[in-house]
């Protein structure tokens, strides 16, 4: 299983890595763009010196085989669009007019033309633009900027640099119908006419110098009707039917191939990238019942492309010695494109050297990369140094008292079912609730955050700069929150909020102040075009040294008669927005966050607070993207749910709030979560949600949002009011509440103002009605 067996030495290679450069020069000159500061000359010579960079530093630490076409200004599906000439009508002149100039136009709109939709990228954080199809889409090859960056790196005698493009299966299944066009089209019936188009990328990329080229078919790891596998395998049959092309590496990632793996090697492409980390590790009992990849090319996507821990290489070298029985030849990658981690763990010179040498990065990965490829070519004595340095640092990690906390494990470890369940359940406790709160019927209420000014960011700058000191800045929130609460007051909201001016981010926040976890300084990724975010790192064992969030709280209650809501960041949430730990499983460390936030709503509710709400969005996002493991995600995610809530008393409610629209295929967990009321995005598709919840005869209360906060528009009064009479339709008056969509912090005063009166006024008139 070394040397001897493989046919060539195993290449080590990535699929594509972050493109902002180590300072973020790349969102600087592109904003700058934006604001007339940078020229586009600059802007492209800023860019092409990333690139190199990128290409020199990989190459010099032993990666063979470069990927190059991964760069994007904003986004690689975008840059999709524009390869296969898929230019929405609206953006034609745009992009005619000026290349540049009409792609920003396609990511971001102008005044006068809408950007495509915007999406998350599988289960990532990355967001992608949605392509537009219709059957009046007409295909046209444009490989100019994957030959011109194939050739910059060639250029640099890198000459096995890969091009690497997503593949024409998930660019239409990641599509949507174009504005006009019937809502059930299926773009993957324009396949046909789509193949010529990468046959033509694929003959220019071979005349320009490719060897190989690959092709990302992440959608693959979905699961996929009948049909949908039948087109894979057309399509790369067809494809590897031409003539003058390069090798084809079919590339997938994020979870197992399943039956999508029998449909590709049946056809005749030269290579399959396969990622064999978390849920993907089944993908080598899945290889082997399907024969293997005789005589062909296997990518172990071995080195966790998520995560930002360091590998544990001898057992990554024992399933790669496993994969050299099943393919022509073995090369070692990460399981998918690094752009999903930050650039290099020695930037974070803050982090406790301790812990700092079990993280790895972008840079760190590569290295990880680049050993055990030469462990599977040369034997482990080859590596030996590497192994060793290796074994030491997993061992610091597994017994560390930085990161285990015995007593926190023995309270996670007696969590009985019990603590799970509120008592009584929600048909009598609402009573109750109603007794205590004394609400109108539509009461009215907002989803936690106000707008974030320009003087708050100011005193948060100066805070962290030493230039204002604690009490000061103290003194700063609280005067917001000052006026937060009595513009409630004035406005004739029922349900108070403080307004969270004291958060910067509704996870870091949270991460910030509870123990086990860490902040990075440079770990930025990329959430979309020039939007970084850096998540923060669950590393350890959690627990709360002090009360989160009372102190702001009960300011605000001490302001007002009306109860204020206090607001907190739920389980589920606080791990989806973080890189996790990878040393349990995902429902150990969201219940050991759910016992530290349920010590916070157990200190909300003594101090007062009579209505908690607990923001899970990201419950929907973090579905497993196979079927299959859904119900044993769902079921410790709403565990964690109901252990952070359960503790309370009959008379307080819990409330509990998603955005991002889709929640049909969720609802029964919706319900699992057992929280009194959930508010929901709603506004742009006319309270659709009230009528899913509705038809699965959801028995709770539920605010299904009145007013659309992703846009400076101000709704009317009478808009308003006709949603909620839409909202009645499907949920009865004693259980249907009034508010926004989401939190107001992205949103201006003048429009949140406005809109907030309008909706008190819409709740007046519809209950008027009743
Ligand atoms: N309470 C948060 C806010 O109002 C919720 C944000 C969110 O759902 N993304 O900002
Ligand atoms: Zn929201």
């Amino acid at each position: 299983m070394t040397a001897e067996s493989a046919a060539a030495a195993a290449h080590a290679t990535v699929y594509g890595y972050p493109r902002q450069g180590p300072d973020r020069e790349l969102k600087k000159a592109i904003e700058g763009y934006w604001k007339g500061r940078v020229s586009a000359a600059a802007l492209r010579e800023t860019a092409a010196r990333l690139r190199r960079a990128t290409w020199r530093q990989l190459a010099d630490s032993g990666i063979h085989e470069v990927p190059t076409g991964d760069f994007s200004y904003y986004d690689h599906m975008l840059d999709t669009t524009v390869m296969t000439g898929a230019i929405p009508d609206r953006h034609r002149a745009a992009v005619e007019a000026d290349a540049l100039d009409g792609y920003f136009a396609m990511a971001r709109g102008t005044q006068e033309v809408a950007p495509l939709e915007m999406t998350k990228w599988f289960d990532t954080n990355y967001h992608y633009l949605v392509p537009e199809l219709g059957p009046d889409t007409v295909f046209a090859a444009d490989s100019a900027k994957q030959v011109a960056e194939l050739r910059e790196a060639l250029a640099l005698g890198l000459t096995a640099a890969r091009p690497v493009l997503v593949g024409p299966v998930t660019y239409l299944l990641l599509a949507k119908p174009a504005p006009g066009v019937a809502a059930d089209f299926e773009p993957l019936t324009l396949l046909e006419r789509l193949l010529p188009v990468y046959a033509e990328v694929l003959a220019d990329l071979r005349a320009a110098g490719a060897e190989w080229v690959q092709l990302d078919e992440p959608a693959l790891v979905q699961d996929r009707t009948p049909a949908e596998l039948e087109a894979t395998g057309r399509a790369y049959r067809e494809l590897a039917a031409g003539t003058d092309r390069p090798k084809l590496l079919v590339a997938s990632y994020f979870d197992r191939l399943g039956d999508a793996l029998p449909a590709l090697t049946r056809t005749p492409i030269e290579g399959l990238a396969l990622d064999f980390t978390g849920p993907a590790a089944g993908n080598v009992e899945a290889l082997a019942a399907v024969g293997g990849l005789p005589g062909r090319r296997l990518v172990a996507g071995i080195v966790d492309g998520r995560n930002i821990w360091i590998n544990d290489l001898e057992k990554s070298l024992a399933t790669l010695g496993t994969l050299l029985g099943l393919a022509g030849r073995v090369d070692v990658a990460a399981s998918c494109s690094l752009l999903h981690v930050p650039l290099d763990a020695t930037a974070e010179r803050d982090i406790d050297p301790g812990i700092a040498r079990w993280l790895a990065f972008a840079r760190q990965k590569t290295g990880e990369i680049v050993t055990l490829a030469r462990g599977l070519s040369h034997g482990t004595e080859a590596v030996s140094g590497q192994l060793a340095a290796n074994r030491a640092d997993l061992t610091s990690r597994s017994g560390s008292p930085l990161i285990h906390d015995p007593a926190v494990r023995a309270r996670a470890a007696a969590v009985t079912d019990a603590d799970t369940r509120r008592f009584p359940a929600y048909p009598q406790r609402a009573p109750a609730q109603r007794a205590h709160l004394g609400l109108p019927l539509l009461p009215t209420t907002t989803i936690g955050s106000f707008p974030q000014t320009p003087q708050l960011r100011t005193a948060r700058a100066d805070l962290r700069a030493g230039r204002i000191g604690t009490a000061a800045y103290e003194e700063r929130i609280e005067a917001e929150i000052g006026e937060v609460v009595a513009f409630q007051e004035e406005t004739g909201i029922d349900v108070l909020v403080h307004g969270e001016p004291e958060r910067n981010d509704m996870v870091q926040y949270f991460a910030e102040r509870l123990s086990g976890y860490l902040a990075t300084r440079h770990g930025w990724v990329q959430s979309y075009g020039t939007r970084y975010v850096r998540p923060p790192v669950l590393a350890g064992d959690i627990s709360r040294p002090d009360p989160l969030t009372v102190r702001w709280t009960s300011y605000a209650q001490s302001l007002t008669e009306r109860p204020v809501k206090g607001m907190l960041t739920g389980p589920v949430t606080m791990l989806a927005w973080s890189f996790v730990r990878d040393d349990q499983p995902l429902g150990d460390t969201a219940r050991q966050v759910a016992l530290a936030l349920r010590d916070e709503v157990a200190d909300l509710e003594a101090a007062g607070t009579s209505v908690i709400q607990v923001d899970e969005p990201a419950l929907r996002e973090t579905l497993p993207l196979r079927a299959a493991d859904r119900d044993g995600y769902l079921a410790w995610a709403t565990e964690a749910f109901r252990l952070t809530t359960a503790g309370v008393r009959p008379d307080t409610q819990i409330h509990t709030h998603m955005c991002y629209a889709e929640f049909g295929d969720i609802v029964q967990a919706i319900d699992d979560l057992d929280a009194d009321v959930i508010s929901l995005e709603a506004a742009r598709s006319h309270m659709q949600v009230a009528r899913e919840l509705a038809a699965h005869g959801y028995p709770r209360e539920a605010g299904p949002g009145v007013y659309d906060i992703h846009s400076p528009r101000v709704p009317s009064a009478g808009e308003a009011a006709g949603l909620l009479r839409k909202g009645l339709e499907a949920i009865p008056a004693d259980r249907l509440w009034v508010n926004p969509d989401c939190g107001l912090k992205t949103r201006a005063w003048p429009e949140t103002r406005a809109s907030l009166e309008n909706l008190v006024a819409a709740a007046r008139t519809v209950r008027a009605e009743l």
